[in-house]
């Protein structure tokens, strides 16, 4: 049987550390888990036990570390099909939608094209994905009570609401409420870079740091940031809006409101302003504006240059504020890192405050799905207090 469907699997801190290393990590000896976590054995073995019981936790075949090591020890792993996780990411076209297993793995994938961004229609549209995902298995309508949805933008997790959103275009929405009433999941809705910054600290690059930041490029420049080993949430709902730290107080005007913020200079639709001003064509699209600068017209370059420098700019400040173990970069923004990467790195080293710049910056080339994937990890998180 599943535990109440609102309250956390785990609440012991014992058992909250326990948990969360096997998932990461799995399987680990208890004297492993022990070492780890700061618990003693004993303490390891009692916080096992109910999640043992529970069929989330299973010990393997006894291993013997060396001969003569003394009592052969069982390892304890994650019953990965024990529970499912629906995800879902809402980008400005379509919905991604997957199931995940216990340790995050995909199981299943499947989209939808969104064609009228009505909240009420993206919310039906949104039960009928998740309703072909559960119908794909058994299992996974069996065992499977927690929906995670990522959206950009404002989004305060804790109410469930989308405060704003330029896509889909949505302000004050409450959807967590709406979808959950629809499909009878218990629904988390995130912003879309902070459920991507703690899937990649919980089972990415980000294993194992204190201090770990992921920057996104593209459409938007977003990050999100990871202090002490947790997701930095601020106290009004913002932190870590890479996008809007000013790089150009002169410069162009942004979206946000404010002038010469990275994402007025850098995001996709700002390289293509310039690039469109530079020619004198604003019939121009992105592919356009790309393929010139790949073909050496010097205003294109410099346009993606421009960018690079602005988000370079950024990433530095991040750095020098926060000192983080390392950065992933990623976003759709990596398909024309050919334009500005170099520009980019050299403005982080040229700007990052002395040792801050031992940081090393990762691309990581993400799939639309690893997003959905993420939001099913938001819904992992709801296992925990
Ligand atoms: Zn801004």
């Amino acid at each position: 049987m599943f535990p109440n469907h609102a309250q956390p699997l785990v609440t012991a801190p014992a058992e909250t550390a326990i948990l969360a290393l096997l998932l990461a990590e799995s399987p680990l000896s208890r004297v492993e888990l022990a070492r780890r976590t700061g618990l003693s054995s004993t303490a390891v073995t009692k916080a096992a036990r109910p999640l043992i019981n529970d069929g989330y936790l299973k010990e393997l075949p006894p291993e013997r570390t060396a001969p003569g090591a003394g009592r052969p020890v069982n390892p304890l792993a994650v019953t990965l099909d024990r529970e499912f996780f629906v995800g879902v990411k809402i980008s400005a076209d379509t919905l991604f939608g997957t199931v995940c297993d216990l340790r995050a793995r995909m199981r299943t994938t499947a989209s939808r094209p969104l064609g009228d961004r009505d909240p009420a229609a993206v919310c039906a549209l949104l039960a009928d994905l998740v309703a072909e995902l559960l119908d794909a298995k058994p299992e996974y309508r069996a065992r499977t009570r927690h929906l995670g949805i990522a959206v950009s933008g404002d989004v305060d997790r804790h109410g469930g609401r989308v405060r704003y959103s330029v896509l889909p275009g949505w302000r004050d929405v409450q959807l967590a409420e709406t979808v959950a009433a629809a499909t009878g999941l218990t629904v988390t809705v995130e912003n879309d870079v902070k459920a991507l910054t703690v899937t990649e600290h919980w089972f990415g690059e980000g294993i194992g740091t204190e201090y770990f930041a992921l920057v996104t490029l593209g459409a938007g420049i977003g990050s999100g940031i990871v202090v002490n080993g947790e997701l930095v949430a601020g106290a009004y709902g913002v932190a870590g809006e890479i996008g809007h730290i000013c790089v150009d107080p002169s410069g162009p005007r942004c979206h946000c409101g404010a002038a010469g913020c990275v994402e007025a200079i850098a995001s996709s639709d700002a390289i293509l302003g310039t690039v469109r001003r530079a020619t004198d064509d604003p019939d121009m699209d992105f592919d356009g504006a790309v393929q010139l600068a790949r073909s050496g017209d010097p205003a294109a370059q410099g346009a993606f240059a421009r960018a690079g420098h602005a988000i370079g700019v950024g990433i530095a400040t991040l750095v020098s504020l926060v000192g983080p173990e390392r950065v992933v970069v990623t976003g759709e923004g990596l398909d024309t890192y050919d334009l500005f990467g170099a520009h980019i790195k050299a403005a982080y080293v040229a700007h990052c405050f002395k040792a801050a710049a031992k940081c090393p910056l990762t691309l990581r080339p993400l799939p639309w799905e690893e997003w959905a994937r993420s939001a099913a990890v938001v819904g992992i998180q709801a296992l925990f207090p």
